[in-house]
């Protein structure tokens, strides 16, 4: 069949390779556990379920939403901004609903950037940057984020042509697949970069409301005048664990919300009425079911991180996201130690290199298991490790 070169060009989907060899493993008998998973699973918490059921029973919300979503959801996200991050937003022209935050990432690259056009973006990074910018015609070019800076974006290291090429900027904290978290002062700096060289600054903020120990997360858009250059991704996948029910938002700056907008309104319709308004009472909530979530998350991340410790590893504790992004033993590239976790201790992780070639010499470690399990891992790995992988 004829298919554009676009897609033809695209990389094979990063984790088909992996969850065949699983699905064979599983045949055998083999007790395969899949850390390659980057989505929470717990359950969505019932009051969101339960206004989901009631509004469902509504035929109003069985038509078309209006293209930019309801008001109401709207509505929720400003209100969302204004208690949680004290920032001002106009639900009219300053938030747009999303399928899922994913889909607006990718789309707003289309309607943002011209066949030819730079994008900078976060190495590693979430793959969904990269792809999208190729679907668009765009070139991407790494941003190096590295450990001994905690992952913060280095400007001083992008070139004056670079500078002058790019029109967007993607940043993501807490990070995926790194679980880097940042303070406002590194927002800051994005923003001026921003303005100083015509370059729009998006932050996909996925992670936003997934942070431990009382850190809390900074919005873009609490920059004074953010605005004038940067939206922000937001999404209730992972703060609620509503991975499957595809609803998210974008925020900020008015140009590329509209530009995002008018060129989705010839491609979909918005989102079931009934999900945005369940949506919506999920952000008018007092987050204390995240609390709980976030409790959860972060006794897991406790409990791998100390094991990974004990077994050798060198790693840095995680305040945010729902990962673990740590070093592997010298000797090995991130896709060989994957591959021979998988066949010898049964466990899946992501290989570093699915996220940009930064991520050689580390692996994701997804926290979607319960802490049995995470004990199962840490026996696993201290075992797979004595084998002498791991020797000094
Ligand atoms: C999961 C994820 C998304 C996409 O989330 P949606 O379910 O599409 O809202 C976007 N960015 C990052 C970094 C993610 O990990």
């Amino acid at each position: 069949m004829y298919v554009s070169d676009r897609v033809k060009e695209l990389p094979p989907y990063l984790f088909s390779r992996f969850q065949k060899r699983k699905e064979e493993l599983k045949a055998i008998g083999v007790d395969v556990i899949d850390l390659g998973i980057g989505a929470p699973d717990l359950p969505t918490p019932k009051f969101i379920i339960d206004k989901l059921c009631e509004e469902v029973q509504n035929p109003m919300n069985h038509r078309y939403s209006p293209y930019d979503g309801s008001k109401e959801f709207r509505e929720a996200v400003a209100h969302f901004y204004q208690n949680h991050y004290g920032v001002e937003l106009d639900p009219d022209t300053e938030v747009l609903a999303l399928i899922g935050s994913k889909e607006g990432i990718a789309n707003l690259i289309q309607a943002a950037i011209n066949p030819g056009d730079t994008v900078l973006i976060p190495d590693p990074g979430y793959p969904v940057y990269q792809t999208a910018v190729h679907l668009a015609g765009g070139t991407s070019t790494y941003l190096p984020l590295d450990a001994q800076n905690g992952y913060v974006p280095m400007f001083e290291r992008v070139s004056e042509m670079d500078k002058q090429a790019a029109k967007l900027l993607f940043l993501n904290y807490p990070g995926n697949p790194t679980a880097a978290t940042v303070e406002l002062n590194t927002f800051l700096e994005a923003i001026t970069f921003g303005k100083k060289n015509n370059i729009a600054v998006i932050h996909d903020a996925a992670y936003d409301l997934v942070t431990f120990d009382g850190y809390k997360s900074p919005s873009i858009l609490q920059v004074p005048q953010a605005k004038e250059v940067a939206v922000e991704f937001g999404s209730l996948s992972k703060s609620f664990n509503m991975t499957g029910w595809r609803i998210g938002y974008v925020v900020g700056n008015k140009d590329l919300i509209k530009a995002l907008h008018t060129y989705k309104s010839n491609i979909d319709t918005s989102q079931f009425l009934a999900i945005q308004k369940a949506a919506a009472h999920a952000l008018r909530s007092d987050l204390s079911d995240v609390k709980k979530h976030n409790e959860i998350f972060k006794a897991r991340m406790e409990r791998m991180y100390q094991g990974l410790i004990e077994a050798g590893f060198e790693v840095e504790k995680p305040r945010g996201s729902i990962f673990i992004w740590t070093k592997i033993p010298a000797g090995y590239t991130s896709a060989v130690f994957s591959e021979k976790l998988l066949e010898e201790a049964g466990i899946i992780v992501t290989p570093g290199t699915a996220f940009g070639p930064s991520g050689e010499g580390y692996i994701r470690i997804s926290l979607s298991v319960q802490l049995d399990r995470i004990d199962e891992v840490i026996r696993r790995i201290k075992e797979f490790t004595s084998k002498g992988v791991i020797s000094s």
